[in-house]
């Protein structure tokens, strides 16, 4: 059996070793992505808000233009869910149930994402971090590679996030959302994009959306607090349309 210092030094190898990609180090590759590297003015920007507020949206905007990646960490769940994998299968059940996806498991998922190659020049996270350690362990991983990402939160009256959330689809093939109240697709129930049949997300449904908002009440308002405290957060109004919140974000980067 395993002593537990032994898991412990297991567990820091295999975080190290996660982040090596086919000769670049993930060091290098987020290095690079600090410094907006290949003319991307972006480097590496987080997106915060409670769910409903439009992360995903806006990160779609914000990347348009610039070839670097959204990493959401939801999407990144529900693929491991879709394809069945060990990790989707545990995860499954606390998504459902609106709860956020222990540490242990979001982690290597997400920092297997970050390692890969095209996050070199930057990437916007949307949906991560969500707990104090999750901040406390970003902060760490960014840090020891010379990095200090855009930290924005967008804030939307908790009142409107129930329309928002009840009203919210999303295309299951591009991921692009849409909201039948606020933002309707051009043709009913189609994607814009590719034309595919929208759907609503299974935790979307009332009773599943109230625990969502009360878990990021409880877990992710320390993040929120965390940053704050550091002066590093730059609030934006995200109860008006989602051109204006991408507008606002964009001119807050441009003068940082
Ligand atoms: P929303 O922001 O609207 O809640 P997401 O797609 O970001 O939607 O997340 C959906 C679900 O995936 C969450 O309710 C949670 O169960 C899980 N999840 C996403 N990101 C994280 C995270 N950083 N940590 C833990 N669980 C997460």
């Amino acid at each position: 059996m395993q002593t537990e210092s032994r898991k412990v030094s297991r567990r820091n190898f295999l975080k190290e070793t996660t982040l090596a990609v086919g000769g670049a180090s993930a060091f290098t590759l987020l290095r690079r992505a600090s410094l907006g590297a290949a003319g991307n003015a972006l480097g590496v920007v987080v997106l915060l808000g409670p769910p409903g507020a439009g992360k995903s949206e806006q990160s779609r905007r914000l990347t348009e233009g610039h070839s670097i990646p959204v990493i959401s960490t939801g999407d990144l769940l529900r693929d491991h869910v879709r394809r069945g994998t060990p990790l989707g299968l545990q995860a499954d059940s606390y998504m459902k149930g609106g709860q956020l996806v222990p540490d242990s498991l979001m982690n290597p998922i997400l920092e297997e994402r970050l390692s890969q190659a095209d996050c070199e020049r930057g990437f916007v996270l949307d949906g991560y971090p969500r707990t104090l350690a999750q901040a406390e362990s970003l902060d760490a991983l960014l840090t020891r590679r010379g990095l200090s990402p855009h930290i924005f939160l967008i804030e939307v009256p908790t009142e409107r996030l129930l329309r928002l959330l009840t009203g919210r689809r999303v295309c299951p093939r591009c991921h692009r959302t849409y909201n039948i109240y606020s933002q309707p697709p051009q043709k009913e129930g189609l994607c814009d994009a590719d034309g595919r049949p929208l759907v609503q997300r299974s935790d979307d449904k009332e009773e599943v959306i109230r625990r969502r908002l009360e878990t990021y009440e409880k877990e992710t308002q320390p993040v929120i607090e965390y940053y704050a405290r550091q002066g590093r957060l730059l609030r934006v109004n995200g109860d008006q349309p989602p051109e204006k919140v991408a507008a606002e974000i964009e001119s807050r980067l441009t003068s940082q």
